[in-house]
């Protein structure tokens, strides 16, 4: 008989359980799309698969009258599974095979990693990028075929141009997404959450929710810039809540600290992510020559971001998973402190650390790291193959303890299922195959909101691996 694993020996409560990065609403729409987690191998089986899966999703939504002109989204593809390549080389991965399942219906399929998107040749027509070399923005990439027409892989700030094109949710699409996702983190045990993507819809119907008492969850909320030129109206949205929040006059109810939803600051992208080459490395990918990642906004424009945002005294986020992307934000963020402005400074991601970056992240005057054990699970596959010697710098938990800098365990939902026993699967699994070091504490110790007076009497109780129950403000869930 084999040992129980670290998940089934797991028992314990957490108070506060939390998940210190997420895209709650996200969490919640995630099921619309239809789920493209299973494809696998050539394109003549993946086209069946796809097939396969058109047609169930149409006979279980007969009610939803969709039109012929009407976007398709998916979600969760990865080109790891797939064949990219012929026997000849040839690419084999294109917006070919969308085309015959899908025809000119216009399709958006995100890759499991949410910073790469396939799409097919009518929505490349609709967004105006069916030509020859069509240029790409700053901070994305279009691939091309050898007849320099899009292949329909648009990584990072080239997805947006397409994106942009999809109908924007409703509030009451918005409110079943957030209610979804409310759901989700509670089958999990979590019961606080840190959101990352918030905008003011969202804002808007979460503080509903809140009114009418259908919010179980105490929310950190963030206000995400996927695309820079948002940066100006989210910083004025962050700005006005977070001044509502201060203010004694605005009714008791926001003002208060107990109150479940508390505006904090800005969240914004340095590079993309490692399973689509978009993170910013300091090598080229092993994969693909000549190719370091995509950086995201340049150094002037990053800087820009963060002194603006620190003027306003709130904090400020930033997406960096290369260890160049993060070398270049440690670096920034040490000049902008030397001019003298000082803020508070967060590093979501963080999966790859050089050892100089850390010692330069140790001398900021606030900074913590957003890690995801999880993504371990996910990323070990290749981790080696993209990265060679470097993959020996992923996951530093330690180093940064080691260095005084305060680290959060969360899962990116939807990236990841949002779950406490695969954190403690991943850090285990990591010391054992590719001995990394294991954070100071119990892996639970990362994942219990360090306020603890906010939403007393909530706690998550865990016995041989299992959530035995959730109670959220002494009430059972
Ligand atoms: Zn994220």
């Amino acid at each position: 008989m084999s040992s129980p694993t670290v998940i089934e020996k797991f028992s314990g409560t957490i108070a506060n359980c939390y998940d210190s990065h997420v895209h709650w609403q996200a969490t919640g729409t995630f099921r619309r799309h239809l789920q493209l987690h299973d494809l696998f191998g050539a394109p003549m089986q993946i086209e069946q698969q796809l097939q396969n899966i058109w047609k169930t999703h149409q006979a279980s939504n007969q009610n939803s009258s969709a039109h012929d002109r009407e976007w398709i989204t998916g979600f969760g593809w990865d080109q790891h599974r797939f064949q990219t390549a012929g026997t000849d080389g040839d690419a084999l991965f294109t917006h070919e095979s969308l085309d015959r399942v899908f025809g000119a219906r216009p399709v958006f399929f995100i890759r499991i990693d949410g910073h790469a998107a396939w799409v097919n040749r009518a929505a490349l027509e609709q967004a105006g990028l069916w030509q020859k070399r069509p240029v790409g923005p700053t901070g994305g990439e279009i691939q091309l075929k050898p007849d320099g027409y899009p292949n329909g892989i648009l990584l990072d700030h080239a997805m947006q141009i397409v994106e942009r094109l999809l109908p924007a949710r409703t509030p009451a699409q918005i409110r079943d997404d957030l209610l979804f996702g409310q759901k989700i983190f509670h089958a999990a045990g979590f019961t606080h959450i840190r959101d990352l993507s918030g905008d003011e819809a969202q804002w808007h119907v979460t503080t509903e929710l809140e009114k009418n008492g259908e919010l179980a969850l105490a929310v950190e909320q963030f206000f995400g810039v996927e695309d820079p030129n948002l940066f100006d109206r989210q910083l004025d949205l962050a700005v006005r809540l977070n001044r509502e929040w201060d203010s004694a006059d605005c009714g008791g109810r926001r003002g208060d600290r107990h109150a479940l939803v508390r505006p904090r600051g800005i969240k914004i992208f340095l590079d993309g992510a490692l399973g689509s080459e978009g993170a910013l490395l300091s090598c080229e990918y092993c994969t693909r020559a000549g190719h370091r990642g995509l950086q995201l906004l340049d150094k002037p424009t990053l800087r820009d971001f963060i002194v603006r945002t620190w003027r306003n005294e709130l904090p400020v986020a930033v997406h960096a998973i290369g260890d160049a992307a993060a070398d270049i934000l440690a670096e920034t963020a040490g000049e902008i402190e030397s001019g003298g402005l000082k803020g508070e400074l967060h590093i979501e991601h963080a999966e790859l650390l050089q050892r100089e970056t850390i010692a330069r992240l140790a001398k900021l005057h606030h900074v913590e790291c957003f890690l995801q054990p999880c993504h371990y699970l996910s990323d070990r596959k290749w981790l080696r193959e993209k990265l060679g010697p470097f993959a020996g710098r992923a996951f530093r938990y330690r180093e940064l303890e080691d260095a005084g800098i305060p680290i959060w365990f969360g899962s990116d939902s939807p990236i990841e299922e949002p779950s406490v026993l695969s954190t403690l699967q991943a850090i285990d699994l990591a010391q054992r195959d590719d001995d990394i070091p294991p954070p100071r504490h119990h892996g639970t110790h990362y994942q219990s909101h360090p306020d603890v007076a906010w939403v007393p009497n909530t706690h998550t109780l865990f016995h041989n691996g299992r959530i035995e129950s959730t109670t959220f403000s002494g009430r059972h869930l």
